[in-house]
């Protein structure tokens, strides 16, 4: 690692999955794993190509029930490159000598290469250097260059280019029970001497896709005149070429492809569009050229500069860089969300989760536009959320926790535990807080952006009818003399149920009934907010009524928070769980980050324990601040002392096995301000998650973009204290010993802010233009600031 690129050296069988998912290339609408051209799918290799928002469903029967799953889909291997010497075999890095082999990702060009020496079994050598990007300018092109060097033999040499329509969704072990056949191969053809093209069509969303090669043959930059022959199969096709190489001699081949969905704009037919884009498409380095100028203009958005630690640097690009692949301003428009595990790898199925709530308060200050394209994913799916609810018998609109294509509930209904091999009922779909992130994400667009526009038409109908929904799962318990909430979870999947209870599901989740009055108070202050006429159209369109909004406004006074012991409880009946002996599990399992998976495997089950998977209850400090936290308890009547805080932090922090790659960004988060050494420590564990596949086996599935993109919001937000509230621009920087400056760049209301922060200064300017001064405070202080201009305050550690 060197600030800007990720190097292997060696060819490790053992680490080839993770390497494929780190060094996946994509530009927003589609992505290919980091896999040899030369590998097919097997017990090393996991060749993938996904599309943003090409799914399928497929129906498997297992364990007697009929399971229907929608899967993000594998589509057709672009990679396929291979080679041999006449006579010889074609290249399999498992079974020549590989005398040196160096593999690098430049973050900031957006190039993957590999660098490699062989021997094979007949003692010739040859030397291979290859580099592929997906284009970041040109989001239908992906090109690959080999440049091969017979260093001691001469002869002929056949080169096999292809495109596999062969390849299903096999890439997660736990789901290869299930069906993943989703391609039906279309047609497929040659074109114009040097390119071939192939055409599928998803199995039941029949959504075409095309894809084009053009394969070239170069010596020196002559095209060299080869042979070519053409073999086809079932669902695939490739072009052998061949040509007579001379010992020291370098000869490079040249791939071009082109990829085009039927989710593209500006469309007429996959194939056809494939075809012509390969043929209109230039050669690698003008593809080249303009690919990393389209990256220099992102760097200059998203770079975070941090000073002295190398290796922190250079990850924290590479999770700007794999989030920016997976959405970028090539997504600007299309119709999708933002899948949970990038574009990246099969697990959980492409589908996208609450995660977004880890995503977007980055691109709100970065490429806002690119958060209101995935708010409207969730806008345009309102309605089958309103259908959900119904169909549950409650009001308004329900989201699901696991959304793919048309945003029904994708969470399956069983999961496989692969440490008992059992197929287990899976609950998770009670996670109804997923309404609570997509009225949060709304709301904080909002604060960024002020864009009224999109909070009139589009933003306050959702929070309405997700306020609508809360407010009908909330029942008044005369008991208490409070509103309750049953029958939900919370964040920590460890508990979907009372041990002794058949019915699954907690009551009183303590981040879920707080969050849904602190979501009822911001939509009762939408009302005020919004001028006469819209809120006429929003109370008509919407049918509401007088007497709804006072119920949201009771139900927001009187809503039912769970204690225990002086820390908030995560759920109602907490206290009664056992304690785990942690120190027994830490010594019994090398790896106890799924203790669900090791419990049920041992017959018991984490329902029983006070154990979480992540961070619940601390999501509130999360999510808002000590004062918004402090004001909304007041409305309830209870009192939040700092010394419950901090309780309550470590109460759980102290029982959490961090089994989702999230849960450090959220310790890291509440720990920001009141210790900021073990801040950093949870903060530089969370940046370790996909690097260093931290799980055990899960980065090679897909990265994990929550906590990718979460690592970046914790510089920005966390320790630089940067907060929207109250129309300023407010930041609080309280930076680790460790970290010694920060430099970012972020737009706030049309201007483009230049941040350093030092442990001694903070200093903010705004590059000149012509917009209205924005107003930025730090500590009590708040000043204008015009475009142009700088200002500066000393900080005291
Ligand atoms: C976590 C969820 C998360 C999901 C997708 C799960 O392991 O528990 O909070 O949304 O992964 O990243």
């Amino acid at each position: 690692m060197n600030g800007w690129s990720l190097i292997y050296e060696g060819f490790l069988p053992t680490e080839e999955g993770l390497r494929e998912a780190l060094c996946t290339l994509g530009n927003g609408v589609f992505a290919t794993r980091g896999a040899a051209p030369e590998a097919v799918a097997d017990e090393v290799h996991y060749p993938g190509t996904y599309a943003a928002g090409v799914y399928d469903r497929l129906r498997t029967d297992i364990a007697g029930r009929r399971i229907e799953n929608e899967d993000l889909v594998n589509l057709p291997n672009w990679l396929v490159l291979t080679f041999r010497p006449e006579g010889g075999d074609w290249l399999d890095l498992g079974s020549v000598e590989v005398l040196s082999y160096v593999q690098e990702l430049d973050l900031r060009t957006g190039v993957l290469s590999r660098a490699f020496r062989f021997r094979d079994a007949d003692g010739r050598t040859t030397g291979v250097r290859q580099r592929r990007l997906v284009s970041m300018a040109e989001p239908h092109l992906a090109a690959l260059e080999t440049t091969i060097v017979p260093e001691d033999w001469s002869g002929r040499l056949e080169v096999r280019s292809g495109l596999d329509g062969t390849v299903t969704n096999s890439g997660v072990p736990r789901y290869r029970s299930l069906r993943g056949d989703h391609l039906v191969p279309r047609s497929s053809r040659t074109l114009g001497g040097d390119a071939i093209s192939l055409v599928v069509e998803t199995r039941d969303s029949h959504i075409r896709i095309g894809e084009a090669a053009r394969t070239r043959l170069l010596r020196v930059d002559e095209e060299i005149e080869a042979e070519r022959t053409v073999s086809e199969g079932e669902g695939s096709i490739a072009h052998v070429v061949a040509a007579e190489v001379r010992a020291g001699e370098e000869i490079t081949v040249e791939k071009v492809v082109a990829l085009v969905t039927a989710r593209a704009n500006a469309l007429y037919e996959p194939g056809a569009d494939a075809e012509k884009a390969v043929e209109r498409a230039g050669a690698f380095e003008r593809l080249l050229e303009r690919h990393v100028l389209a990256w220099n203009r992102l760097w200059q958005r998203f770079d975070i500069k941090i000073e002295d630690s190398e290796r922190a640097q250079t990850i924290v690009r590479l999770h700007v860089f794999h989030l920016l692949q997976t959405v970028s301003t090539n997504t600007i428009d299309l119709d999708v969300g933002v899948p949970a595990r990038g574009l990246h790898g099969e697990a959980y199925r492409g589908h996208v989760f609450w995660d977004e709530l880890f995503i977007f308060p980055l691109l709100n200050v970065r490429l806002p536009a690119l958060t209101r394209t995935l708010l409207n994913y969730r806008y345009r799916r309102l309605d089958e959320a309103r259908w959900a609810a119904a169909r549950e018998g409650y009001e308004g609109a329900m989201y699901p926790w696991q959304s793919g294509s048309d945003g029904r509930e994708e969470s399956q209904t069983l999961h496989l535990n692969p440490r008992s091999a059992r197929w287990l009922p899976d609950n998770s779909r009670l996670q109804r807080h997923i309404n609570i992130a997509v009225a949060y994400n709304v709301w904080q667009y909002f604060q960024v952006t002020e864009d009224w526009e999109f909070l009139r038409f589009r933003g306050a109908p959702m929070l309405v009818e997700i306020a609508r929904f809360w407010a009908s799962v909330a029942t008044y318990d005369r008991a208490s003399g409070r509103h309750v909430m049953r029958g939900v979870m919370g964040p920590d999947e460890y508990h979907d149920a009372y041990p002794d209870r058949d019915e699954p599901g907690l009551d009183n989740n303590a981040y879920t009934n707080v969050m849904v009055v602190w979501l009822l108070c911001r939509t009762l202050e939408l009302f005020e907010r919004l001028p006469e006429h819209h809120r006429l159209e929003l109370w008509e369109s919407l049918r509401l009524s007088r007497e709804e909004l006072d119920r949201w406004e009771d139900i927001s006074r009187t809503m039912l928070v769970p204690h225990h012991d002086g820390v908030i409880s995560q759920f109602e009946g907490y206290e009664n769980l056992l304690e785990l002996d942690w120190e027994d599990y830490r010594t019994r399992y090398a790896d106890i980050h799924r203790l669900d998976r090791i419990l049920e495997a041992e017959g018991d089950t984490a329902n029983r324990y006070k154990v979480s998977k992540q961070a619940d209850v601390l999501m509130l400090f999360y999510l808002l601040s000590a004062d918004e936290l402090r004001e909304l308890f007041e409305r309830l009547g209870y009192e939040l002392s700092a010394e419950t805080i901090s309780r309550t932090v470590d109460y759980y922090l102290a029982r959490t096995s961090h089994g989702s790659t999230l849960s450090r960004i959220v310790h890291s988060w509440v720990l920001a301000r009141s210790d900021r050494e073990r801040s950093w420590e949870q903060f530089s564990q969370a940046l370790e998650s996909d690097v260093a596949d931290v799980q055990g086996g899960t980065t090679p599935e897909g990265i994990h973009l929550g906590a990718m993109a979460g690592t970046v919001d914790l510089l920005q937000r966390g320790y630089a204290g940067l907060e929207t509230r109250g129309d300023v621009l407010w930041f609080g920087p309280a930076l680790p010993k460790k970290l010694h400056a920060l430099e970012f760049e972020i737009h706030y209301r049309g201007h483009r802010l230049q941040v350093r922060i030092t442990p001694e200064r903070l200093r903010l300017s705004t590059i000149a233009s012509d917009v209205a001064p924005i107003r930025v405070g730090f500590d009590d202080e708040v000043v204008e600031l015009s475009p142009g201009s700088t200002a500066e305050w000393p900080l005291t550690g």
